[in-house]
């Protein structure tokens, strides 16, 4: 895809024609939207096996706003006029799978909070990339608003993470 196809789709575009800068933004508003809601039916896996207190709230105000990233998705699909529909994201499933994955092999074990946190800490770090880059292909498209709402979303999944870099050095500090 050159710069020329990407300034050029906003306008009539004929059956067939190369994809532009507004449908990766919808790609990826679907791709979020599959993720966010994907990882709010995982957390509660999460929090059940969660031993620290603090570990186990974090998860579940994350679960909270989790809720709340799925209803901005929504409203941004309305401001570019399309309806909220999610695809099949495989980046979020491998994501998620090693999670599962990693609770079977360390649930309940000594290192079970720090298994949940590495797992949770690579969602967070996912979730950053995508809405960052979403961010600013919102600002290329002229969606000021859409790029507003993304930063909000951002700002909670890096306070998500860092509360649980936190969690986690405090935990690292009672075990030495
Ligand atoms: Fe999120
Ligand atoms: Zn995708
Ligand atoms: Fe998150």
């Amino acid at each position: 895809m050159n710069r020329e196809t990407m300034n050029t789709t906003q306008t009539a575009e004929p059956a067939g024609a190369q994809k532009g800068m507004s449908d990766l933004f919808e790609h990826a508003l679907r791709d979020m939207y599959y993720a966010e809601k994907k990882i709010y039916r995982t957390l509660p896996r999460m929090i059940r096996a969660a031993g620290d207190a603090t570990l186990k709230r974090a998860l579940t105000d994350h679960r909270d706003e989790t809720m709340e990233h799925v209803e901005t998705l929504e409203t941004i699909f309305g401001q570019i006029g399309k309806k909220p529909k999610a695809v099949k994201c495989d980046a979020i499933d491998g994501i998620l799978e090693e999670g599962d994955g990693l609770l079977e092999d360390f649930g309940g074990t000594e290192v079970a909070d720090a298994a949940i946190i590495f797992s949770c800490q690579a969602v967070e770090h996912y979730e950053i990339t995508r809405y960052g880059s979403m961010r600013v292909f919102a600002l290329a498209l002229g969606l000021p608003e859409a790029a507003g709402l993304i930063d909000g979303v951002l700002a909670q999944e890096k306070a998500a993470d860092d509360l649980l870099s936190q969690v986690s050095e405090s935990q690292m500090k009672m075990a030495a």
